[in-house]
């Protein structure tokens, strides 16, 4: 019964694990998992869509002529544009967390903390798991398998309670396809082992939901002896 909390479907860091008692207070809706069972795939991208303007609103964002953000730029290059017949967007956040999301909707998100730690190919790495999430619809089925989720009016907040053991899955089917998009794009794909290595084991305050980066790098290097 382990579970961990996503907030708008952030697929990389996760805020909490384990069974949390989330006091339903005045300023929380809670959608019950059979409202949530009956919401259709469009329905739960405009949420997606809602959030991630939310997060912008929120955050400090890199002007287009920011050296970071021309950077990024010339990185997503490098990769697929359009996943799902849905084109992706990118921003760089000015946050010094080392961490990057993405949302159903086609957003990814990419904070200044995680360009400055990571290569441009290591970033390559990082924006192909993302790609990953979103092509895998990771944040659609988190959202059907939810036993239910919050709504805070306050913060516009959506928290969705997702199985651990679900999530970290997630993970390495997003490694999977990030380590066979490379390979496609003739990127060299020694960029996930090296982005996973540099990973803190916590990047905030939190405990992550993602498995421990050596499991992961394991089954990189796994699959990557049968290509
Ligand atoms: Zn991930």
């Amino acid at each position: 019964m382990n579970y961990v909390i996503l907030i708008f479907s952030l697929l990389l860091i996760f805020v909490s694990t384990a069974c949390q008692n989330n006091a339903n207070t005045g300023s929380t809706k809670r959608i019950s998992s059979e409202a949530v069972k009956i919401l259709s795939e469009q329905d739960i991208i405009s949420i997606s869509s809602q959030a991630c303007n939310e997060m912008d609103h929120r955050a400090t964002i890199a002007t287009n002529n920011h050296a970071l953000n021309q950077r990024l730029n010339k990185i997503v290059n490098t990769l697929p544009n359009n996943i799902n017949n849905r084109n992706i967007n990118y921003k760089v956040y000015l946050n010094t967390e080392p961490n990057a999301w993405s949302t159903a909707n086609g957003c990814i998100r990419v904070n200044s903390g995680l360009m400055k730690l990571l290569t441009d190919n290591e970033l390559q790495a990082v924006l192909a798991h993302e790609q990953g999430h979103i092509a895998l619809k990771h944040a659609i089925k988190s959202f059907r398998q939810a036993p239910y989720i919050e709504i805070t009016d306050k913060a516009n907040e959506i928290v969705i309670m997702v199985k651990q053991e679900i999530a970290q899955q997630y993970e390495v089917e997003a490694d999977e396809y990030a380590l066979n998009l490379l390979l496609k794009e003739k990127i060299d794909p020694i960029g996930l082992i090296n982005m996973l290595s540099k990973m803190p084991i916590h990047a905030s305050e939190y405990p992550t939901a993602h498995p421990s980066n050596l499991h992961r790098m394991n089954n990189i290097l796994d699959k990557l002896k049968n290509k």
